[in-house]
């Protein structure tokens, strides 16, 4: 089966894990600083703070911008349920806003007019979470300005943009955010098995995430809150988790930072092969914003109503490609139900949904194993 993505791991990465091993730390050691300075010198932004997972990152992020009982967090339908889920953790109340139909990310003009209703109704939210889907940055302009307007911070879910571009310069700058959120995940741009990260401009922010991460457990002499009777002293000053990453994890980031550029540029090829490949087939292929770059974590085509997708996707596993459908839309889920929503909510997200198949794309997918895609999907489309 040719998956829908995977990691890609070398000589040199396995030697980088190897060598943490062989060390003095396996956790809580020199590596994982070192990951959170490259990673936030990549994405030009002074603080980035690692943890276990993209949920966990999320659910610090939350946590450090205050999001508890009472407040409200906003989102897109289209992702991962890990996205609204972790506004959940916090006691927070979860929102969607519906999608543009071009870019499949959280619609900036949605997003202003529901705004403008819930100022009326005094319903504002506290944070706004717009994420990049498949790798486009989202109208993060718009968004930064809404956020200026009605007083919510903004959390971008870049869980896909690791190394995506907008007005020419990495998401994850926080330019037009409080903070960005990255997963490692194996399926994602670059990996540490498990794990995610958080960037900011603002010192507290990462303090607090930082604090939160280890159990809200403190040790530099200048925050503790009295003085210290000696070096084995630390304070609980609130409660945290363990959401540390490991040092076999950092070391893993550390040597897949130094290949991320040419992932970005293999996903970025098969990419542009695809958009060669499939012109001409009843199908949408991904829309690139000319404001960005995607990272292309995913290649998300969208058929036609006339077409039965689920017909083509049990074809095509059929067929030994593993395509994937991202997403059903978070609101749809039976959790949410539960919590109210339902079908009809976020129409656009719904309709997206319906037709999406995304197609075969990794670092490490070979021409060979691309035209195997693409063939069968033009066997499958033919005369359609
Ligand atoms: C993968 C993903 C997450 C969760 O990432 P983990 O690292 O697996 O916790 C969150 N949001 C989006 C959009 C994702 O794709």
């Amino acid at each position: 089966m040719i998956p829908y993505g995977r990691q890609s791991i070398d000589e040199s990465d396995i030697a980088a894990v190897v060598a943490v091993l062989q060390s003095d730390f396996l956790t809580q050691g020199p590596v994982l600083p070192a990951f959170e300075q490259a990673f936030a010198q990549r994405v030009k932004v002074p603080y980035a703070v690692a943890s276990n997972s993209a949920t966990s990152a999320l659910h610090l992020a939350y946590l450090a911008l205050g999001v508890g009982p009472g407040d409200t967090v906003w989102t897109s339908p289209n992702t991962f349920v890990a996205t609204a889920n972790a506004a959940l953790y916090c006691g927070a109340e979860v929102d969607f806003v519906d999608i543009d139909p071009h870019s499949y990310n959280l619609s900036a003009d949605a997003l202003a007019q529901k705004l403008a209703q819930a100022e009326q109704q005094g319903r504002l939210p506290k944070v706004v979470t717009p994420v990049h889907f498949a790798g486009q940055p989202c109208d993060m302009a718009a968004i930064g300005e809404l956020s200026r307007r009605y007083g919510f911070a903004v959390v971008e879910d870049a869980s896909h943009a690791v190394g995506a571009d907008y007005q020419n310069t990495p998401v994850g700058c926080c330019q037009y955010s409080d903070i960005t959120v990255f997963s490692f995940h194996p399926v994602k741009i670059m990996t540490t098995a498990e794990g995610g990260l958080a960037t900011t401009k603002q010192a507290e922010l990462a303090q607090r995430m930082m604090q939160l991460r280890s159990h809200g457990i403190v040790r530099e002499p200048e925050h503790l809150l009295s003085p210290s009777p000696g070096g084995w002293y630390y304070e609980q000053q609130s409660l945290g988790f363990n959401y540390r990453m490991t040092e076999l994890q950092a070391a893993l980031g550390l040597s897949q930072l130094t290949r991320l550029d040419d992932f970005l540029a293999q996903r970025r090829r098969l990419a542009a092969r695809y958009d060669v490949e499939l012109e001409g087939l009843p199908l949408v292929r991904p829309w690139q914003s000319p404001e960005g770059r995607s990272s292309y974590h995913l290649y998300p085509v969208q058929l036609p109503d006339s077409i039965d997708r689920a017909e083509v996707f049990a074809q095509l596993r059929a067929a030994g490609i593993g395509v994937q459908i991202h997403y059903i839309p978070v609101h749809t889920q039976p959790f949410y139900r539960q919590r109210g929503f339902k079908p009809g909510d976020f129409p656009v997200a719904e309709h997206y949904y319906q037709g999406a198949i995304s197609l075969p794309l990794y670092a490490d997918l070979t021409p060979q194993d691309q035209d195997s895609v693409v063939l069968q999907l033009k066997q499958l489309l033919a005369g359609r």
